[in-house]
C-alpha cells in the first residue's frame, strides 16, 4: 500500500469516528498490522479525533500507592500479588496526612486528579472509613478531581464512595475476556465488569483500562477497545507492561513503541471522545517515542506508578511544552 493510500484510509477511519461510526474488526486489525511507515500518517488521522475532543490539553493524573503488597489475588503482571517474588514495599493503607500530602504533591505536579490506589482484592470497611475520610478532607482543601482504585466493591461501598466525593472509580478490565484466566485465576473478567457497572450507578465516572502485553492477539486488542466502548468507560488508561522479574510475566518482554502507537490510534478511534491515558510502562516500552503517544492520547500519568519509577516530572512538563500541548487543570 502506498503512503498516499494509506492516508487516505487512516483518514477515512477518523472521519468515521468522527461521525460516531463504530468501526469494523477489520479495519481495527488493520490499524494494528500497519507497516510500521504508515505510524505517522496514523497518528495523524488519530489526531484528529484527539483534537476534535480535546484539543492540544493535556491531563495529567497522580497515582499514590495507598496500600501496598499484601495481596491475596494472583494477577500475573503484578509484583504486590501473592505470588509474585518481586521486592516490593509491603504497608497497610497510608493514614490521613500522607494521602493529604500526597494531593498536594499532586497539585505542585499539575495533575488535575490524584489517584488513590490500594492492593488487595477490595477494600475491607475500615479501608473504606479511611479512604472516605481523608477523600472529604481533600474535597473540602483542594481543587482536585479525586480517582479511588481500590478493586472489587461490596454492596453499599460504591455509595459510600460517591458520597465522600469521589469522582471517579477506576477499575481496570486489563484483558481480553478469553485471555483473562491466563492473567488471573482468583476473580474474573465478569466480576471486573460487574463492579464498573455497579460505579456507574452510583454516579461515579467509570474509568477502565488495559495492560498491552500480555500474550493477547491483535484480534483480542480489538476486542478489548470494543469492550471498553461497550462499557461507555470514561477514562481509559493504557498501560503496557513493564514486565517485573518475579512475577509470572516476566519473560513476556515488551511492546515495541511503533506497535504501542498503533494501539493508541487503535483505541483513539473506537473509543473517540473518551479520556484515553498512556499509564504504566510509558517510558520502558515507548521509550524515545513517548511524545508521539499524545498525537492518540490526552493523558497521561506523571511521578511514579505503583511500584516502578516514573520519569521525572519536569521532562514531561518539557515534553508537553515542546509538542505545542498545555497541560490542562482541573477537567476530569
Ligand atoms: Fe492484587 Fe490488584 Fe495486584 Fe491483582 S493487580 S494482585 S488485585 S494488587
Amino acid at each position: 500500500m502506498s503512503t498516499n493510500a494509506a492516508k487516505l484510509e487512516w483518514s477515512a477511519l477518523s472521519q468515521k469516528a468522527l461521525n460516531g461510526e463504530s468501526l469494523t474488526v477489520e479495519e481495527g486489525l488493520a490499524v494494528l498490522e500497519a507497516d510500521n511507515d504508515e505510524v505517522l500518517p496514523l497518528m495523524q488521522a488519530a489526531f484528529q479525533v484527539r483534537k476534535h475532543f480535546y484539543g492540544k490539553k493535556v491531563k495529567l493524573n497522580m497515582i499514590i500507592n495507598a496500600k501496598s503488597g499484601l495481596c491475596p489475588e494472583d494477577c500475573g503482571y503484578c509484583s504486590q500479588s501473592i505470588v509474585s517474588t518481586a521486592p516490593v514495599q509491603k504497608y497497610t493503607l497510608l493514614d490521613k496526612d500522607t494521602l493529604l500530602a500526597g494531593a498536594r504533591e499532586a497539585m505542585a505536579r499539575k495533575a488535575g486528579t490524584y489517584c488513590i490506589v490500594a492492593a488487595g482484592k477490595g477494600p475491607t470497611e475500615k479501608e473504606l472509613d479511611q479512604v472516605v475520610d481523608a477523600v472529604k478532607e481533600i474535597r473540602d482543601t483542594m481543587p482536585l478531581k479525586i480517582c479511588a482504585c481500590l478493586g472489587i466493591l461490596k454492596d453499599g461501598q460504591a455509595e459510600r464512595l460517591a458520597e465522600a466525593g469521589v469522582h471517579r472509580y477506576n477499575h481496570n478490565l486489563n484483558t481480553s475476556k478469553a485471555n483473562y484466566p491466563s492473567i488471573t485465576t482468583t476473580h474474573t473478567y465478569d466480576q471486573r465488569v460487574e463492579t464498573v457497572e455497579k460505579v456507574k450507578t452510583y454516579g461515579m465516572s467509570p474509568c477502565s483500562g488495559v495492560i498491552i502485553g500480555m500474550g493477547e492477539t491483535n484480534q483480542e486488542i480489538v476486542e478489548m477497545a470494543f469492550a471498553l466502548r461497550e462499557l461507555d468507560a470514561d477514562s481509559i488508561p493504557m498501560n503496557f507492561l513493564n514486565a517485573i522479574p518475579g512475577t509470572p510475566l516476566e519473560n513476556a518482554g515488551r511492546t515495541p513503541a511503533m506497535k504501542a502507537l498503533k494501539v493508541l490510534a487503535l483505541f483513539r478511534f473506537i473509543c473517540p471522545s473518551k479520556e484515553i491515558r498512556v499509564a504504566g510502562g510509558r517510558e520502558v516500552n515507548l521509550r524515545t517515542l513517548q511524545p508521539l503517544s499524545l498525537y492518540a492520547a490526552n493523558s497521561l500519568f506523571v511521578g511514579d506508578y505503583l511500584t516502578t519509577a516514573g520519569q521525572d516530572i519536569s521532562s514531561d512538563h518539557l515534553m508537553i511544552e515542546d509538542l505545542g500541548f498545555e497541560i490542562e487543570l482541573n477537567a476530569l
